[in-house]
């Protein structure tokens, strides 16, 4: 899986509403720093799953 951002390959698949996004490490924390801000992380906790890939 590729980085929703760039084009790294993605270190993180975050899938929430049944819409997988890969996100790349350095992608993955500036979007947490965001979502932190949203409110976003709340529901994060509850109802997405992270998965680490292997590359
Ligand atoms: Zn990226």
């Amino acid at each position: 899986m590729q980085c929703h951002y760039c084009d790294d390959p993605a270190d993180i698949s975050v899938e929430r509403g049944g819409v997988k996004v890969g996100l790349c490490g350095s992608h993955f924390r500036r979007r947490m720093d965001e979502l932190k801000n949203d409110g976003w992380l709340d529901d994060l906790k509850d109802d997405l799953q992270t998965d680490r890939l292997d590359r």
